[in-house]
């Protein structure tokens, strides 16, 4: 049985007061007004301005008219701005930390994830952008008569659209490249976790980030997301793969790219040869990281047959021994659901598959008595996929255990999904993991570990395949993406045409033999 945490208060201290609120949204445009709440308690946290479409035309307008100054100052200086952001999240991190975990109810240790993950990309592009867009030179169509050379512009005023559950990584982890690029950026948070992304942006001003590069509009998904989209040069979306594709179909309306970061339904695979401590206590951090609320945690837990038993004692032990809460402090594992709507959906897949003979092996239960919105964390067998939680993302600390025979079942039924974001390998023999992760249909893959491996090896990309997504976060490609390449090539001495007096037959029969030799000569 779950542990629980008896001194969850019932009213964590009072951390959001009207100075930080003023401080927070100064030069935020909106003049409607509308609320975020601690799903803690369900209390108001805040009061906020609303952006009405008049208000996100003007948001883009000021960032619009603010951007070609920003682009214009050397990379390096842009990039010394993220340099010194980081060092102010790092310092500055206590009241994050209680941002996050009041607007969504997560344990301090997985808002301390958020931090990680935002200093690292902080310091990658910081430190890498100037290498990613200085223009590159390439081979030009004739050698030494073309030159060429590819530059990299930033987009203009990026659209950005980012979800409640990481509101710290999803909002300005996203933004830091594509203004390191020299974009400007208006972003639209989720309304419920807006505190969080208003105190980073406020941070990277402090750092030095001319306040207008990146303004933050609030307001319902389906009213302001449009118009949002309707204005941008390039859209940056994550959330639901739902809204996801009504983001895709707008942008491509518009002719603007678009990168789309959306659900997952995760496997973590549990081979015959796996260190079953080390995994149980993997699987642990993969199902309830964030109460489950977390784009890569893992919903379907794939087990060998033949060390199933032993796995399973070891991981609902495990389970067993979470302590729910979330004070804002440390020492608790698991925190609450971030609204009723997340709380709605859990409860509705657990029903649905124990009325159609799933069987709870532990958990399965909301906690009123720790806060409105905290559920058990819990653990299916018997899982259909006839019953709702089979093939759909729950979000929410519910995992599924299925048994296979063989490492073909098991790649098979890891890729019998249409997301295709995130999965997680455990093998004593890594050289077999390593095989398997290349046949798995999934965006990133995890060797021993259940997600922060790739996530946080900032250099290499990370997103979704299938229904998980387009376009990639991380590394070169989460900087390129925010940039429109140009390539300049420079003709010398010779015109790509016939000339010296050569006619067009005997021009073509040179041409014949050069494209001959430059392929003896083994040119690329
Ligand atoms: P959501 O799609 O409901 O909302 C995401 C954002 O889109 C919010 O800001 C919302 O206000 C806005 N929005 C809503 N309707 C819109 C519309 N019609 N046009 C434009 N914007 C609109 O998703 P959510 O419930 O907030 O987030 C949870 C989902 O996000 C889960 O499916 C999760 O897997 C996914 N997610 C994916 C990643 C990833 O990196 N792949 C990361 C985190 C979350």
């Amino acid at each position: 049985m779950t542990t629980v945490q008896s001194d969850s208060p019932a009213r964590p201290p009072r951390v959001v007061t009207e100075d930080l609120v003023e401080q927070l949204t100064r030069g935020v445009i909106g003049r409607g007004r509308t609320a975020c709440h601690s799903p803690l308690t369900g209390d108001r946290l805040a009061e906020l301005p609303e952006a009405t479409e008049d208000d996100v035309a003007l948001a883009f307008e000021r960032a619009r008219a603010a951007q070609p100054a920003w682009a214009a100052r050397p990379v390096r200086q842009r990039a010394a701005v993220l340099l010194r952001f980081h060092d102010l999240l790092l310092r500055r991190q206590k009241l994050v930390l209680d941002l996050i975990q009041l607007e969504t109810g997560k344990a301090r240790l997985h808002a301390h994830e958020e931090v990680q993950a935002v200093a690292m990309a902080a310091r990658h592009y910081g430190r890498r952008a100037p290498a990613y867009l200085r223009p590159r030179r390439h081979a030009g169509a004739i050698p030494v008569l073309t030159r060429v050379s590819e530059l990299r512009h930033p987009r203009g005023v990026v659209g950005h659209i980012s979800p409640w559950n990481y509101p710290l990584e999803l909002s300005v982890g996203d933004a830091l490249p594509a203004l390191a690029a020299g974009n400007a950026v208006v972003m639209k948070p989720d309304t419920e976790t807006a505190l969080t992304a208003l105190w980073a942006r406020a941070q990277l001003i402090d750092a030095g980030l001319p306040p207008e590069v990146w303004q933050i509009v609030l307001g319902e998904g389906p009213v302001v997301g449009p118009h949002v989209v309707r204005h941008a040069d390039y859209v940056t979306f994550t959330g639901s793969t739902r809204t996801g594709r009504e983001v895709a179909e707008r942008a491509a309306a518009r002719l603007i790219g678009a990168s789309l970061e959306l659900g997952g339904k995760n496997a973590m695979l549990v081979l015959d040869d796996a260190d079953l401590d080390k995994a149980a206590a993997g699987a642990v951090r993969a199902c309830f990281a964030s109460a489950g609320q977390l784009c890569i945690s893992v919903e379907r837990l794939l087990v060998h047959e033949r060390v199933a038993d032993a796995f399973l004692a070891r991981f609902l032990e495990r389970v067993g021994a979470l302590r729910l809460g979330a004070p804002l402090d440390w020492g608790t594992d698991l925190g609450s659901l971030a609204s009723q709507r997340q709380l709605d959906t859990v409860v509705r897949h657990v029903e649905d598959a124990v009325a159609r003979g799933a069987e709870v092996l532990t958990g399965g239960k909301p906690r009123p008595d720790l806060g409105p919105f905290f559920y058990e964390p819990t653990v299916l067998a018997g899982v259909e996929p006839s019953m709702l939680v089979c093939e759909n993302e729950t979000f929410g600390p519910v995992v599924s255990v299925h048994r296979f025979a063989d490492e073909a079942e098991a790649v098979a039924r890891a890729n019998a999904t249409r997301y295709g974001l995130n999965s997680s390998v455990w093998s004593r023999d890594t050289r077999r993991a390593r095989r398997i992760a290349a046949r798995l249909r999934t965006g990133s893959v995890n060797i021993n570990e259940a997600y922060a491996a790739a996530y946080g090896s900032i250099q290499a990309p990370m997103g979704g395949m299938g229904d998980s997504g387009i376009g990639r976060r991380h590394g070169a490609e989460g900087i390129l993406k925010y940039t429109e390449s140009q390539t300049v090539a420079q003709q010398r001495l010779l015109p790509m045409a016939p000339s010296l007096g050569l006619d067009d037959r005997r021009y073509a029969e040179l041409m014949t033999r050069s494209l001959r030799a430059l392929k003896t000569l083994r040119f690329r």
